[in-house]
């Protein structure tokens, strides 16, 4: 490998900044990175990722490379290089995103949404490596959906990013979204979700919280309950059960509408995947009369969190017929 054959892989979210050196044989060389700052301004997110790229070709001694591929939180326009609105983050309303990238380091940038950025990374080098009709679902902070047909994205019209993660599964629930919506998928089973949902029990039920050895519901993470359902805790189990329910009715919905051959899920909470997992297959399993749901492989992610820095970086490999 030259010099000049090196890529960048990009991961902006919601709160942190990851970018990657590759091989455009995949071996990642290098990874850098950084907290967003509190106070953003549309041009945050260009000065973030310049900053990090930077860093890590001084680190690396690298004076060239071969072009920079991004996957950023919130709509895109692919074709434009532009980010539309991250609900998630207001100041970043229609930044140009490629256009200045491209300028200051004089080499193409290609610009995709960070879940299907992600789905790309782990067809490439992970879990869904060459799986034909891949569904990627990322349970994080919120919950991105992706469609990867024969190494393809699937894309909706006008390029528009599907968004899975807002699907209503519970209109009854009284969990409300930015979406708008009442009890969509996002707002119930994403790993915010399930604390709130956690939190909301311990208010409920504040001799558990006790048990717990905590004061205050507020102090009750994800991982807190995870570890107390794993020691046999009822209500942490409880509460995992309907998180496993919740997750599962999504799934089936996805199985109902493109029976794919695998899904893969990543994100903080599907490192207990193990956990979770009987609940979602007891739900998916019970509907096998018009698909078979059952012969769906659900399986957790493998490249932890590097999906989005790998998916990119494929992405512009891609783009210059290299991958
Ligand atoms: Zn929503």
């Amino acid at each position: 490998v030259t010099e000049q054959q090196y890529v960048i892989g990009v991961d902006l979210g919601g709160t942190h900044a990851r970018v990657g050196v590759l091989t455009p044989g995949g071996s990642q060389v290098a990874v850098a990175e950084q907290a967003l700052p509190e106070k953003r301004t549309p041009r945050t997110a260009v000065e973030v990722t310049s900053a990090l790229i930077k860093k890590l070709m001084q680190g690396n001694h690298l004076t060239a490379i071969l072009g920079i591929g991004a996957g950023v939180t919130g709509p895109v326009i692919p074709s434009q290089g532009t980010m539309i609105s991250p609900h998630t983050d207001p100041p970043w309303q229609f930044v140009p995103y490629s256009a200045p990238l491209a300028e200051e380091f004089a080499v193409p940038v290609v610009l995709e949404n960070d879940a299907d950025a992600a789905a790309l990374g782990e067809y490439w080098q992970g879990a869904g490596r060459g799986v034909e009709r891949l569904y990627v679902v990322t349970v994080g902070t919120g919950i991105g959906t992706a469609y990867i047909v024969n190494g393809e994205i699937f894309r909706g019209r006008g390029d528009w990013h599907p968004e899975g993660g807002h699907q209503i599964i519970d209109p009854a629930s009284g969990s409300t979204c930015y979406c708008k919506e009442t009890g969509c998928w996002e707002a119930l089973a994403s790993g915010d979700g399930f604390t709130a949902q956690c939190r909301k029990r311990a208010v409920e039920e504040p001799v558990w919280l006790t048990r717990l050895g905590l004061t205050a519901a507020e102090q009750l993470t994800s991982s807190l309950v995870v570890q107390a359902a794993r020691k046999g805790d009822r209500v942490a189990h409880e509460l995992v059960e309907k998180e496993a329910y919740y997750l599962g009715v999504g799934l089936l919905n996805i199985i109902s509408f493109f029976v794919p051959d695998k899904i893969v899920l990543s994100g903080g909470l599907m490192k207990h995947f193990d956990l979770f997992e009987p609940g979602i297959r007891s739900v998916i399993n019970r509907h096998e009369v018009l698909v078979p749901a059952s012969e769906v492989i659900i399986e957790p992610d493998s490249l932890d969190y590097h999906a989005g820095v790998y998916g990119a970086a494929y992405a512009l490999l891609r783009s210059l017929g290299i991958a």
